[in-house]
């Protein structure tokens, strides 16, 4: 009998229970939305050469980009996760599209944790830690959120989520993006120099931005002695973004109050990295926003099926900028 199965490789680093629980939760929703198409979900390494070839689409999670050569027919391939930064670096002329995980539930994930840690560093939670380290009791001025800006550089699908919910408890907001936005409450700004007009007041400055050739490094000495004397930095981007000995200097200089790196050139952060043992720095590992597999299963099954009915390929990375 002619095999009608359309395959689809979960091409993944994750250990293999996690890749069987992902597989199984993909092959149920694609079971419970599709009548007509009959795909399946399989770990790569378990098709045969001729699957393989048949494969038009694929669903990875941080692969080992040479392991998609094996698939010489691939239109685009569907990512679980949000930031597809090293697979866009470590492949060269690849033909497929790339498209990335955009979840309104990760926005939310992520809004969460900016508003959190916002709240650390406004409500002055590193100094208190500080002090009671050494018994002291002092009680620091109390401000207002209202008496607060927090600048955020990248408005796009995390960064918007995260601004209106800065903006719903009060701070004042600002943003700094490739196109200007239009968002209740947002002061919005683009460009070269915009950078240095967003962050000049701000003293909480979140980076949300994809790490591409225009924005690595660029969180350097040139631009922490312009940012605002005192302010406070929140890394949920990528670690190439920030030059991180010119922020241990900055921080040692004063210049810079503290800052909270949930990402890293190499994670996890080396045991030996001087990053884990400085006072003005709060070290978390790479926890803001998680994908959540219910609705990504949801959006990525989505997809690939609208593919197969009308040959639409998802709003995909821009080989060109980068992300
Ligand atoms: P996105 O929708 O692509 O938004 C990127 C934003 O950055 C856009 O506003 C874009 O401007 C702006 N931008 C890009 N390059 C720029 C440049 N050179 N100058 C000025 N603005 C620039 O991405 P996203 O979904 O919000 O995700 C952002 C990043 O978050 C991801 O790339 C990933 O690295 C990271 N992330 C981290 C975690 C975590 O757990 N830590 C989880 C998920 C994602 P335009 O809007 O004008 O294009």
């Amino acid at each position: 009998m002619l095999d009608t199965t359309i395959y689809c490789p979960f091409i993944s680093q994750l250990n293999h229970k996690e890749q069987l629980n992902w597989v199984e939760q993909l092959n149920l929703h694609f079971a419970s939305i599709s009548t007509s198409n009959n795909v399946k979900v399989v770990i790569g390494n378990q098709l045969s050469l001729e699957q393989k070839q048949s494969c038009k689409f694929a669903i990875v999670a941080n692969p080992v980009p040479t392991d998609l050569a094996e698939y010489p027919n691939l239109v685009w391939i569907q990512s679980l996760w949000a930031g597809v930064e090293k697979l866009v670096m470590k492949l060269s002329n690849y033909s497929f599209e790339i498209v990335r995980l955009v979840d309104p539930m990760l926005s939310k994930i992520m809004s969460e944790a900016v508003l959190a840690w916002s709240l650390y560093l406004h409500r002055q939670m590193p100094e208190y830690m500080a002090q009671q380290k050494n018994n002291c009791w002092k009680q620091l001025p109390h401000v207002l959120p209202q008496e607060r800006t927090i600048c955020i550089l990248g408005l796009g699908a995390l960064g918007t989520e995260c601004a209106k919910a800065l903006v719903h408890h009060g701070f004042n907001v600002v943003g700094w993006s490739n196109s200007v936005k239009t968002l209740e409450n947002v002061q919005s700004y683009s460009g070269d120099e915009g950078i240095y007009d967003a962050v000049k007041n701000a003293d909480i400055v979140v980076c949300l931005l994809p790490l591409t050739a225009k924005t690595n490094k660029l969180l350097n000495r040139d631009f922490f002695i312009r940012m605002k004397q005192g302010a406070s930095i929140i890394n949920f981007a990528r670690g190439g973004i920030v030059n991180h000995e010119d922020l241990i200097e900055a921080l040692d200089r004063g210049f810079i109050r503290h800052a909270v790196l949930d990402v890293f050139d190499n994670e996890p952060l080396p045991q030996d990295s001087e990053l884990w043992q400085h006072n003005k720095l709060t070290i978390i590992p790479h926890i803001s926003a998680p994908t959540y597999m219910p609705t990504a299963v949801s959006i990525v099954t989505n997809n690939i099926t609208h593919f197969i009915d009308t040959g639409e390929i998802p709003k995909s990375i821009n080989k060109k900028s980068g992300y």
